[in-house]
């Protein structure tokens, strides 16, 4: 069955991404697994071949197409280059902090940060978990307090994707700590900020080249002109964001997946057990034509939802259906390969076992797979 979601121009953007990749990621990356982080060169690197900002408005120098497909490309081809890119950080940046600069920031802010966004010379990250709270955001203890022209910023935040190379990072902080989630502001600190320091770069089970690291604010003053939007409209920014975030996690799970299968096609076609290939054993054949068909199904029904969204049409539901299904089918599938190479596929020098690891938190991040039910079940009225 041929797609159609993409044009010519998609697929142009693709092979110069793959020669992006090709080039300035896959040579390097098991050095940036290594030492748990990429370099901030490779956003710089990115940026002047025109892949960060793909949706800014070209006024600020983006690259002026608010056309979803991009990111989208972006994720497969990421996937497709298998564990070998898996630490970029570039989705976060694409398809999340930009996003909520774009859709929330005020005219000077955007004057201010839009072009660094694009060129690479501010990375961005969103914070809004915290060692004590996750999935419950009307939790959130970091405050910001109006004080004259500043807010005084205090808190923790954990699980922080770009943490230590970020230079702009939205904060979810309260500046009604009476309330829950209607108390909830964004603020964006930025790297000079007195008062702001990073904790340790964690160490995870998978994308080991993914910075992921704790930020503190400790009576940080930010200027009050870094609030994004109204005070007290956070969570409003935040239901409007978050289904974007898992449409891409969707669109990454699903290309995971697809690369995964075609990396245990090739295994299980040349190796031998009993006198034959493993690939045609029933059991494994059976088994590959059945992730086949749920990753031919998956691909189906994202490309709709990239569509929708394109469109202003895709639901919060329906980005949280795209959301848990499409990772449970990731994971599953990276499972089912990594039993058809056997005891290869334990070990961490074969790309199936890296794979195995690294889809683990895509049923936990953007979301919880939980909440995306309790989202879904909600919609329902039950
Ligand atoms: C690698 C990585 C990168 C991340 N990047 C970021 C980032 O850039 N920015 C950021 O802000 N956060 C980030 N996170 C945090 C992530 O979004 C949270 O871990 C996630 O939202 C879950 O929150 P929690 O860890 O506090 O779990 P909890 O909320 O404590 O949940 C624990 C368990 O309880 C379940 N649960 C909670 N509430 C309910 C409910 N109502 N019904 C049913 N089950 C429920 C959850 O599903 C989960 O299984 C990242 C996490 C990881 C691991």
């Amino acid at each position: 069955m041929k797609r159609t979601i993409f044009d010519a121009e998609h697929e142009m953007f693709r092979e110069s991404f793959r020669q992006f990749l090709d080039k300035e990621v896959v040579p390097y990356h098991l050095q940036w697994e290594r030492d748990g982080i990429v370099p901030r060169e490779l956003f710089y690197a990115a940026g002047k071949l025109g892949f960060l900002g793909m949706d800014v408005p070209t006024q600020y120098g983006g690259g002026g197409e608010p056309d979803f497909r991009y990111n989208y490309v972006i994720h497969e081809e990421v996937q497709a280059a298998g564990v070998n890119a898996s630490g970029l950080g570039m989705s976060l940046h694409n398809d999340t902090g930009i996003a909520y600069l774009l859709h929330c920031a005020n005219e000077e802010q955007r004057e201010r940060w839009l072009p660094g966004v694009v060129t690479g010379d501010l990375i961005t990250a969103i914070a809004m978990t915290e060692p004590g709270t996750g999935s419950d955001l009307g939790a959130v203890r970091a405050t910001a307090i109006r004080d004259g022209e500043h807010y005084v910023l205090n808190g923790s935040k954990t699980f922080i994707t770009n943490g230590i190379n970020a230079d702009i990072v939205i904060v979810v902080a309260k500046t009604d700590p009476s309330k829950r989630t209607g108390g909830l502001s964004l603020i964006v600190v930025e790297r000079s900020q007195v008062g702001f320091t990073r904790g340790r770069r964690l160490e995870k089970i998978g994308m080991h080249a993914q910075d992921t690291a704790e930020l503190f604010f400790e009576n940080a003053r930010v200027p009050a002109a870094n609030l994004l939007g109204e005070e007290g409209a956070g969570f409003h920014y935040l239901t409007q964001n978050l289904p974007q975030e898992r449409l891409a996690i969707a669109t990454i799970s699903v290309a995971a997946a697809r690369a995964a299968l075609e990396l245990t096609l090739e295994y299980t076609k040349e190796r031998t057990a009993f006198g034959q290939k493993v690939g045609s054993f029933q059991n494994s054949r059976f088994s590959l034509a059945e992730m086949h068909s749920e990753i031919l199904i998956a691909t189906t029904f994202v490309d709709k939802c990239v569509l929708a969204h394109n469109a202003g049409e895709l639901s919060a539901e329906e980005a949280a259906v795209a959301k848990w299904w499409c990772s449970d089918l990731q994971n599953r599938v990276v499972d089912r390969c990594l039993q058809l190479h056997g005891g290869y596929g334990y070990m961490s020098e074969y790309p199936i076992a890296r794979a195995f690891v690294d889809a683990r938190v895509q049923r936990i991040y953007g979301g919880t797979n939980e909440i995306m039910k309790e989202i879904i079940g909600r919609s329902l009225g039950v």
